[in-house]
């Protein structure tokens, strides 16, 4: 077929259409967010763009509208194989003519696929990066025409970042194959470090760079002592969460085996994911989590990137992440559809000297550690911090918030503080008499014993008695005591070593020990949330009545029925947010359906007569 032919096909994507209009029509969204408007005319025009914007900013719709308004076909480089499909069914029920190219799916499919290419009949087509550098690919795509190329999670071209991948290196040379076709780099990842790596192994000098806030104002950020976790993630997830959709971090196969049989045994519809996992179960899990409503997954960090379902309500950790990007990656998978979300975190004494041993005994040169040390510390940090925890993150990623955020636990709940200092003190000094008058030094718990005065044959044994600081802490339980030595750890001031993680005074000891720097901490008081909030009977909705949160049920339900028989994930059919809308507004012709965010031209053709039904039987409107 000749570019003229395809011009003269009125479906076709000649450059003539508007991103407003597209924006309107397809997606059925009435405006752009942020930076999506400018983004959008620049790779319509032409131009190549570096897209820095958090997850859940919306950058989809900064490829998928300008592929939409461009001639040719939109092509998507991204990693997921296993989303792939989603991604294409979602774009299809918005009416999009888009496909998947690769290894996972049979022949025949992607014959089909290609054809369809070739005949000009693709707005968008998805390939994994690695199927551009096998034979063939790029004679393929050159046979057609090209929109633009998409660079998705275009972090992973970091050599030094967390994701890398090889095939991604390989890109650079887009820009040399195709020097018409604009190029959109997108990701979630905003270290200044990350944004220089892109621009230059992308070789997208040319680019505009668009870089959003990071902010997450629906997430709310809570980071609280580590008591009995058991107790304070069932209260968390089944107490505050209950019916909704979730993900539970923690560190090891082990940890998260366990913690979903707490939570399954807590009656939370809880399944395991992790790498040792047989692939069948790994995407089972996937699986019921995305297509299922108020499914919680307990993995490690090996689940979630990529899982774009927009009503993850909450993110758990609870074992301490290694770094700040880590756990503001991992937090920003809750809420992408904009409404409230949590990201809840419990960190104790044994979290920080377990990552402090685990950098120590790995098998990185000096520097590789000296670089963990640092990452671990930040995020320590975050987890002592006295003030606002979102410009703590948000003065992370080189971005300020005037003021402080309001939606945090430190700015809801400000902790109280007490002046640690001779605590502290006296910690330090019995670190350093042990290791100077028995030639030895112990792990925290057996310190905590000294100062509190706890005979046993071990310390009789050592004569621990006789250290001068035997019982002179008797005033703190060991609760206290083990917070003050956590708030050491975190901050530098006691090292733990080895195997058994042996305290020793670390530089900041000094200054502390003189009297020259004082000890601030927070006042923790472990949440016991059980007896006084009782636990929900249904998933909140936030902000709607009784009678709309009874609509809301009722669309939910009847998008699960839709879904299942489409065997998609609920959320394709509509979001949250769309849900959230019908019922408020309970439209009840197909114009008022269309005024609604998320409701495009081929989703009321699809859905509009089921969706007026379902609302016109509303009980409280039949009454009336
Ligand atoms: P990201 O890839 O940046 O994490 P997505 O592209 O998945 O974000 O978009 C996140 C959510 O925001 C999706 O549910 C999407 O439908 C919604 N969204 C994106 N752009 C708009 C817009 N202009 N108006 C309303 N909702 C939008
Ligand atoms: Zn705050």
């Amino acid at each position: 077929m000749s570019d003229g032919d395809r011009r003269d096909d009125p479906r076709s994507h000649g450059g003539r259409r508007d991103p407003a209009e597209v924006l309107a029509e397809v997606f059925g969204y009435p405006s752009f967010r942020g930076d999506q408007e400018a983004i959008v005319r620049h790779v319509t025009a032409g131009g190549d763009a570096v897209v820095l914007m958090p997850t859940g900013g919306g950058k989809s719709i900064c490829y998928q509208v300008p592929a939409l308004c461009r001639e040719g076909t939109g092509i998507v480089l991204s990693p997921l194989v296993a989303l792939m499909h989603d991604q294409v069914s979602a774009l299809e029920l918005a009416g999009v003519r888009a496909a998947a190219l690769n290894s996972a799916m049979a022949p025949e499919e992607r014959a089909e696929a290609t054809r369809a290419y070739l005949a000009g009949e693709l707005e968008l087509l998805y390939l994994a990066p690695e199927r551009l550098s096998a034979p063939g690919t790029v004679e393929l795509l050159q046979r057609g025409r090209v929109a633009l190329f998409a660079i998705d999670e275009a972090h992973c071209v970091s050599q030094w970042g967390h994701d890398f991948r090889p095939d991604y290196l390989r890109l650079g040379a887009l820009a040399e194959t195709w020097p018409e076709v604009p190029r959109i780099a997108l990701t979630a990842t905003a270290t200044p470090e990350t944004h220089r790596e892109i621009a230059e192994r992308l070789h997208l000098d040319r680019a505009r760079h668009f870089v959003s806030s990071f902010d997450r104002p629906n997430i709310r950020y809570r980071i609280e002592a580590k008591g009995t976790v058991r107790r304070q993630l069932v209260d968390f997830v089944r107490g505050e969460h209950t019916g909704e959709a979730g993900i539970v971090y923690a560190l090891s196969r082990k940890r998260v085996e366990q913690a979903a049989e707490w939570l399954r045994e807590a009656g939370v519809d809880a399944v395991a994911y992790h790498a040792g996992l047989p692939a069948s179960q790994r995407l089972e899990a996937q699986t019921r989590f995305l297509r299922e409503e108020g499914v919680v997954v307990v993995a490690t960090i090996a689940f979630g990137m990529g899982i774009d379902k927009p009503d993850v309500r909450f993110v758990a950790h609870i074992d301490l992440p290694k770094s700040v990007e880590g756990y503001y990656q991992e937090t920003g998978r809750a809420g992408r559809d904009g409404a409230p979300a949590e990201a809840w975190m419990a960190y104790g004494l044994a979290d920080v000297v377990q990552q402090r041993q685990l950098i120590e005994s790995g098998d990185g040169d000096e520097a590789t550690k000296r670089n963990q040390t640092a990452h671990l510390n930040h995020m320590l940090a975050l987890c002592e911090t006295t003030s606002c925890r979102r410009q703590y993150l948000l003065r992370y990623f080189g971005q300020e918030l005037s003021s402080p955020c309001g939606n945090c636990d430190v700015c809801l709940d400000p902790p109280r503080l007490w002046d640690a200092t001779i605590p502290a003190q006296k910690l330090l000094s019995t670190v350093l008499r042990i290791g100077r008058e028995r030639g030895r030094t112990f792990a925290a718990g057996q310190h905590i014993d000294v100062l509190r005065g706890v005979a046993s044959d071990r310390s009789r044994s050592l004569r621990l008695d006789e250290i001068s600081t035997w019982g002179i802490g008797a005033d703190l339980s060991e609760t206290q005591w083990r917070s003050v030595a956590r708030h050491l750890l975190a901050t530098g001031a006691l090292e733990a070593r080895g195997e058994w993680g042996v305290l020793a005074p670390g530089e900041p000891a000094k200054a502390i020990l003189r009297g020259e720097a004082e000890v601030w901490m927070r006042e923790e008081v472990i949440a016991r949330r059980s007896a006084a909030a009782p636990a929900k009977t249904r998933a909140a909705v936030a902000g709607l009545d009784e009678a709309q949160t009874d609509t809301f049920e009722r669309l939910r339900a009847w998008r699960l029925d839709e879904a299942r028989e489409q065997g998609v994930p609920p959320y394709v059919v509509f979001g949250d947010a769309t849900l959230r809308e019908l019922a408020v507004r309970l439209p009840a012709s197909p114009e008022a359906l269309l005024d609604v965010p998320g409701i495009g031209q081929a989703k009321l053709e699809r859905y509009g007569e089921a969706v007026l039904t379902l609302l016109s039987d509303e009980p409280a409107a039949a009454g009336s």
